[in-house]
């Protein structure tokens, strides 16, 4: 059976069948929307879903409790939108970019253009809508922000003019000018030696016999230095969180109403010029202090028939009084655990009689 026959990762048209209905995520290669595209995912959520855009831990955007007609309608709207660019490859365009590339002095090298050209190299390239759903890309400008992302095929800024192309734990300098090139034939040659594994990692001496391919040879240390993104201005940017990641409608209305353009994050925020008023006004976050600053959940109650609780409504709750030392915070419904980070969070699971923190019943 052919890979995108069994692969459940939803997109736009193959959406995920919830509790609550049709879940579809659409792809935003770089977290980058303009405000004429925001609208019209506002308004299909509005006219199609349940009102709500929901950020996801891929800097995605999804559309809950579509009926039958939905997706097709909403397909149509985002073509038209420029966010469709391929139907066939509409759940492989998945691309993090750090969101403050190019907006502050942290940032070596603005990664946002490399971003278009490797999106439109994978839109044209026909074997590569054989990607998994899960594959993933990350262009990281230098910060360390997406040091933690597990991305299959990543490039870390070193400075204008070169970087370190990642895979896994064998690196490789480069120049700019190549990495677009690279990052797609890294995955042309993962579907050339992978069977039906989802990712590089998967595949026994994957990293190796994929540079060995691309007739690269490890020869770089990588730099691991991580660093988070809080809420708050910087540079020319103010990154603003959006609680347990999903948009209500006058939330969105008035990102739209605010800037051209609005980045959407990994971590449940948005980037939108610095100077921006009233955003606290409608429940967004500006100030990393926020109890929500850093906090998640996964569908929970009622959208996924598996969780055991309403996981929003409990975060919601409790999170004024939770303890959490400064970490990430994140809450499930069930183990699996859905839009988890990496690592290094506080880790709230509901369980049949309460909750489980960091594994201690509460
Ligand atoms: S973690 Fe469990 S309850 Fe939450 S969305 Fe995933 S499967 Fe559903």
């Amino acid at each position: 059976m052919a890979r995108t026959e069994t692969d459940r990762c939803p997109g736009v048209l193959a959406v995920h069948q919830a509790a609550d209905g049709g879940l579809a995520r659409v792809r935003v290669p770089g977290g980058r929307l303009t405000a004429q595209q925001l609208e019209v995912l506002r308004v299909a959520a509005a006219d199609l879903g349940d009102g709500r855009l929901e950020l996801t831990s891929r800097g995605n955007v999804q559309i809950r409790a579509l009926d039958a007609d939905g997706p097709r309608e909403l397909s149509d709207r985002l073509f038209v939108a420029g966010l469709l660019p391929s139907i066939a490859h509409e759940r492989v365009r998945n691309i993090l970019a750090s969101p403050l590339s190019g907006l502050d002095e942290e940032s070596r090298y603005d990664v946002l253009p490399v971003v278009t050209a490797l999106d439109r190299g994978l839109c044209a390239n026909p074997g590569l809508a054989e990607l998994p759903g899960r594959f993933l890309f990350a262009l990281d400008d230098g910060r360390g922000d997406l040091a933690d992302v597990q991305a299959d095929v990543a490039v870390r800024a070193l400075d204008d003019r070169a970087a370190v192309l990642s895979l896994g734990s064998r690196h490789v300098r480069v120049g700019w000018a190549d990495v677009p090139d690279l990052m797609l034939a890294a995955a042309e040659a993962f579907l050339a030696v992978c069977d039906q594994e989802w990712r590089i990692a998967e595949v026994e001496d994957g990293e190796q016999q994929i540079l060995k391919g691309l007739g690269l040879q490890a020869d770089e240390m990588a730099d691991s230095r991580a660093t988070k993104v809080t809420a708050g201005v910087h540079g020319s940017a103010l990154v603003v969180t959006v609680p347990l990641g999903s948009l209500t409608q006058e939330q969105a209305a008035v990102l739209v109403g605010v800037a051209d353009e609005v980045r959407v994050t990994p971590w449940r925020s948005v980037v939108v010029p610095a100077g921006v008023t009233g955003l606290e006004d409608v429940g967004l976050v500006t100030t990393p202090e926020s109890v929500w600053d850093g906090v998640t959940a996964c569908a929970g109650r009622p959208g996924c028939a598996k969780a055991l609780a309403d996981v929003r409504a409990d975060a919601t709750r409790s999170m004024p009084t939770f303890a959490r030392d400064g970490r990430r915070v994140h809450w499930s419904g069930c183990e699996r655990r859905c839009g988890k980070p990496a690592d290094g969070f506080v880790d709230v699971v509901a369980v049949s009689n309460g909750y489980l923190v960091d594994g201690v019943r509460v």
